[in-house]
């Protein structure tokens, strides 16, 4: 078998060495390359009746030239006018700049335009025109529309993948098993790449885009099962847990766990008890109740004699899970330690000496716990909070540190499901599906700036009740410092429109002293509100607080605005969010209506991804997103789905690493594998 992505673009007539740098440029070196660089969309140029065509549509009709041609010249430019017979009816057929064709219309002669029809002057202004007897053209057909760049044009692209097509079309090959392709009546795989660039219909184009995406999301799926095949087969610490330590644990709590909870705790333990690493993904809304069972499973690992980390993303939400956890921990005889980049020299190296001695049981930190003078005595278990704020870089690093330790991570973005099978298609997932019981829904409202004053008043209703309120300052993403400036500036109006109420002040550039006074003051219930900038997004959990107020709401996402939400309604008292936004604002509207009308974490997510796209989603690169080529994820559901379930079962065969069935579809894992640098195998 000839592989087509060793022969370089070069061998095709018409590719040149500059022709072939500006192939390079789109990614295209090798035949294979350019054979599966499929067009984005297509330019219809198939005939239609006239009738049926719509005022200021564009059309593609046959007829034939009634009338001498007409020709006005202004300067450089021209206008040249014909009448034209089609189905019957007489039109007028402009060309703009096209003098040459004047003298090719022969009254009588066929013809067939292409451009803008307006209904009313009875007139198409033409795009592009030909005659049929010269023979076929365009007229008729799809015609594949590729990205291109530099001097490369659509018609020399089209010309030259045609060519590669021509030559060794006949030479690709089949990668899907012939029971899938059967399976999903899928095209097979030629004709699906021939189609794909020339199709002779729309339904035609369609099936042979409905068998790639198919084949993009298998072959997706594919590399992440193996990958996780792999990953299950990693011997890793087998944990030895008494249930009776467990139950007793839970039953110290001060509430009972919901049955979500108990539900993936069990989960987790079963994971924990296994020889393997544990790969497991925590989702749940915010407020469901994370934490805890992230508590359960640090006790666990420590129960059996190991140490615990959990690495969150920012020194705020390590104190405060420091500080939590202690407090769960104390009667146990459990030591918590803090490690972030803040402590001291000094500090640091005490905390490194008792982690490496075994003092500390469970360590609580940033990314500092990453550094590479940190080491462990027996790590058993790492638990990561609000994960996709770390990089898959991060999270390796700390596994290394310990012996295969299992690794549990949490994140507090719902993913609908069929992302996570995408993003996190290497782990198992468990979900948080019920908040504690007695949560009062978050009653949210979207007010214009000019209702200050009502705000304020319910800032002093909420603190004459003993409640508290965060108030966040509009982010400006450009500049941290212009955040900063807002939230001082803020801070100040409040303290003098509030006199009567202590007002704190949280940023991402005060000392980390100052800020761990600042929120330690508002957690204490001795401040009446906090005005932050967004430092405060994730994690913190204050219950006594039930008034968050979002200024310029409309400059957030909207699972930002939902993670900011979820800093109140964590406690028995009725909460409130209001979103102080521009209501001319693009598309914010449609987050605020999100907004007020569901509270559903994975309601938002769904409506997140809708507004932004998936490639939006996650915000940042780390968050390992994928791109495909021709697959939508918004579009292509129910294909990743089955994708996702016929890989599984294919991995799960027992041939499948010898069969020659599978010759062609390991070849390409593996090829695909080299090129990445992944683990395959
Ligand atoms: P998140 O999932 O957003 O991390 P947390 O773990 O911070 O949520 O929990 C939110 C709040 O709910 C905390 O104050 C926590 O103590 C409380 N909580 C968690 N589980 C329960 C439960 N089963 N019953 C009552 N309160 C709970
Ligand atoms: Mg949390």
């Amino acid at each position: 078998m000839i592989d087509l992505f060793a022969i370089p673009a070069e061998r095709l007539q018409g590719v040149g060495s500059s022709k072939a740098g500006e192939l390079h440029a789109l990614g295209i070196s090798t035949v294979g390359d350019l054979i599966e660089y499929y067009p984005f969309r297509y330019e219809d140029y198939r005939l239609r009746p006239l009738s049926e065509a719509k005022d200021g549509e564009k059309i593609t009709v046959q007829g034939t030239v009634a009338s001498a041609p007409s020709l006005q010249r202004y300067g450089k430019k021209s206008r040249l006018t014909v009448r034209v017979t089609v189905d019957g009816l007489l039109l007028t057929a402009v060309w703009f700049n096209r003098a040459f064709l004047k003298e090719q219309m022969e009254i009588g002669r066929d013809i067939t335009l292409t451009g803008k029809w307006e209904q009313r002057r009875r007139q198409i202004t033409v795009a592009e025109s030909e005659f049929p007897d010269r023979g076929a053209g365009k007229t008729g057909t799809l015609q594949p529309v590729y990205s291109i760049g530099g001097s490369i044009t659509q018609a020399w692209i089209r010309k030259t993948i045609d060519r590669a097509l021509t030559q060794y079309g006949a030479m690709i090959p089949e990668l899907l098993p012939a029971q899938l392709v059967d399976r999903h009546g899928l095209m097979p795989r030629r004709e699906a790449i021939l189609r794909i660039h020339r199709p002779e219909n729309t339904r035609e184009g369609e099936e042979a885009r409905r068998r790639m995406v198919y084949e993009e999301l298998f072959l997706f799926q594919m590399k992440l099962q193996a990958y996780r095949a792999a990953n299950r087969k990693q011997e890793g610490l087998a944990h030895t847990i008494r249930s009776e330590d467990i139950r007793s644990f839970v039953g110290s709590l001060p509430f009972e766990l919901t049955e979500s909870q108990k539900q993936v705790v069990n989960e987790i333990i079963y994971d924990m008890k296994r020889p393997y690493v544990m790969n497991r993904l925590l989702q749940g809304d915010v407020g469901a109740g994370k934490t805890v069972v992230a508590a359960v499973a640090l006790y666990a690992t420590v129960r059996d004699g190991n140490q615990g980390a959990l690495m969150v993303p920012t020194e705020i939400l390590a104190e405060q899970h420091a500080r939590s956890l202690s407090k769960l921990f104390e009667a146990h005889g459990i030591q918590v330690g803090l490690l972030t980049g803040s402590l001291t020299e000094r500090k640091k190296r005490d905390v490194a000496a008792s982690l490496q001695m075994g003092l500390i049981d469970i360590v609580v930190g940033t990314h500092a716990l990453i550094q590479e003078d940190i080491f462990f005595r027996r790590l058993g278990l790492v638990v990561t909070d609000e994960q996709h704020r770390f990089g898959v870089n991060q999270r390796s690093i700390l596994r290394r540190k310990g012996m295969n330790p299992d690794v549990l991570t949490m994140t507090a973005t719902p993913i609908p499901r069929t992302l996570a099978i995408t993003v996190f298609g290497d782990l198992d997932v468990s979900t948080l599906r019920e908040r504690p019981k007695g949560r009062k829904p978050i009653k949210t409202y979207w007010v214009k700036h000019d209702m200050m004053d009502r705000v304020l008043g319910f800032i002093r209703r909420e603190a004459a009740a003993g409640r508290q309120t965060f108030f966040i300052c509009p982010l400006i993403e450009e500049s941290e410092k212009l955040d900063v400036q807002n939230a001082i500036d803020l801070h100040a109006q409040l303290r003098q429109a509030l006199p009567d109420l202590s007002i704190g002040l949280l940023h991402g550039r005060m000392t980390p002293a100052e800020k761990e006074e600042a929120m330690g003051a508002f957690a204490a219930g001795d401040s009446h509100v906090l005005v932050s900038t967004t430092v405060i997004e994730v994690g913190v959990d204050v219950p006594n607080a039930t008034l968050m107020i979002v200024m310029d709401a409309e400059r957030f996402g909207l699972s930002q605005l939902h993670q900011l939400r979820g800093r109140v309604g964590r406690g028995e008292h009725q909460s409130y969010c209001i979103l102080i936004a521009d209501p001319k604002s693009e598309n914010g509207q449609e987050r605020m209506k999100a907004m007020t009308e569901t509270d559903d974490g994975f309601e938002i997510a769904r409506r997140d991804l809708e507004l932004r796209g998936p490639g939006d989603f996650f915000g940042t690169k780390q968050s390992g997103m994928p791109e495909f080529r021709l697959a939508n994820l918004l579009n292509d559901f129910e294909v990743l789905e089955a994708a996702r379930d016929d890989a599984a079962e294919l991995t799960a065969k027992e041939d499948f690493w010898s069969s020659p069935a599978y010759a062609p579809l390991r070849d390409h894992l593996l090829r695909e594998a080299r090129l990445q640098g992944e683990p395959l195998d």
